[in-house]
């Protein structure tokens, strides 16, 4: 696969937001510099995916998601990098004017398939290689055992070893299970969800974990549930306002969806006492920026 995305465009940005203890260190590792179009996690869920459809002599992605999908817009982008077609099937009836995000996936080629909320929910009990005999299938968010093993790529690009704590946020768990495999062992794994209820989340991550059997020391890890802001995509005035705060004192864009309540989660268990005092965590920045609303839409 032809696909050279510039890891150096990756940087680790230390931070000292104003209520953050002079005796804790936070560094955020910024993964939505890594490209225009195909930045964050994403990129790294998809990238074997990629690899074994071609090497299967497969000639299309094919994938699911909602009107705002960070995972469309990246497959969308990297499909056309990668020279190869796709299909976007998108839960819901057709709306007369297409979001933002379903714009662009389509100006790159991606082609819309609109389902029914009902039949969205049976998408993984359908075949879709019925419709479209040339696709190779990927899981909604890059949720599967090659997404996680693309996300173990991510603690390889940071060579302070001197953290104590990784922290990220998660919707289907994917890309912690790839930090979770790939961490020190002495490393703690901080991982902030986003939905509300999720319970099922401790065991899908488990289940994409490398086999205890490998002889591997995989590290502590924990899912912190409390920080989903009301659930998935509700975005609060509190929120919007640490959005807005931390650009300010970092420089540092966030995503109302999942890095805004990754940061404001993680200022919580701060002021909490929950990080002790020489503790020094990087922060994942798993991008999500093309889904925050335009400026304009604000008011
Ligand atoms: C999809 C996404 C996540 C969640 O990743 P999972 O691997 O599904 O847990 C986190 N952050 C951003 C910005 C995302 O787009």
């Amino acid at each position: 696969m032809n696909i050279q995305l510039d890891y150096n465009n990756i940087i680790l940005q230390t931070i000292s937001p104003s209520w953050l203890p002079d005796n804790i260190r936070a560094s955020v590792l910024r993964l939505d510099l890594l490209h225009p179009e195909v930045s964050g996690n994403k990129w790294f869920k998809l990238r074997y995916n990629l690899e074994e459809a071609i090497a299967q002599g497969k000639t299309r992605i094919l994938t699911f998601g909602g009107a705002f999908s960070n995972h469309i817009a990246a497959t969308a982008a990297a499909c056309r990098l990668a020279g190869i077609a796709c299909t976007g099937v998108i839960r819901g009836e057709r709306p007369a004017v297409l979001s933002h995000t379903l714009q662009e996936a389509s100006a790159k080629g991606m082609d819309l398939h609109f389902i029914s909320r009902e039949a969205y929910r049976l998408k993984n009990e359908t075949d879709w290689n019925a419709l479209y005999p040339d696709a190779y299938v990927v899981p909604e968010g890059g949720n599967n055992a090659l997404g996680a093993k693309g996300c173990e790529e991510i603690c390889s690009l940071v060579h302070d070893t001197s953290f104590t704590h990784i922290a990220c946020a998660v919707g289907t768990g994917t890309t912690l299970a790839g930090l979770i495999n790939s961490a020190s062992p002495q490393q703690e794994i901080q991982g902030y969800v986003v939905l509300k209820g999720a319970a099922y989340l401790e065991h899908e991550i488990q289940s994409l974990l490398h086999p205890a059997t490998s002889g591997a020391t995989l590290p502590h890890w924990q899912l912190l549930h409390q920080h989903h802001g009301g659930g998935y995509a509700k975005v609060s005035p509190a929120l919007t306002a640490f959005i807005t705060q931390f650009y300010e004192e970092t420089q540092i864009p966030l995503d109302i969806v999942y890095t805004g309540k990754l940061l404001m989660g993680f200022r919580q268990d701060v002021l909490d006492g929950m990080y002790s005092k020489g503790s020094n965590i990087l922060l994942i920045h798993t991008g999500g920026l093309q889904g925050n609303p335009p400026a304009d839409a604000a008011t």
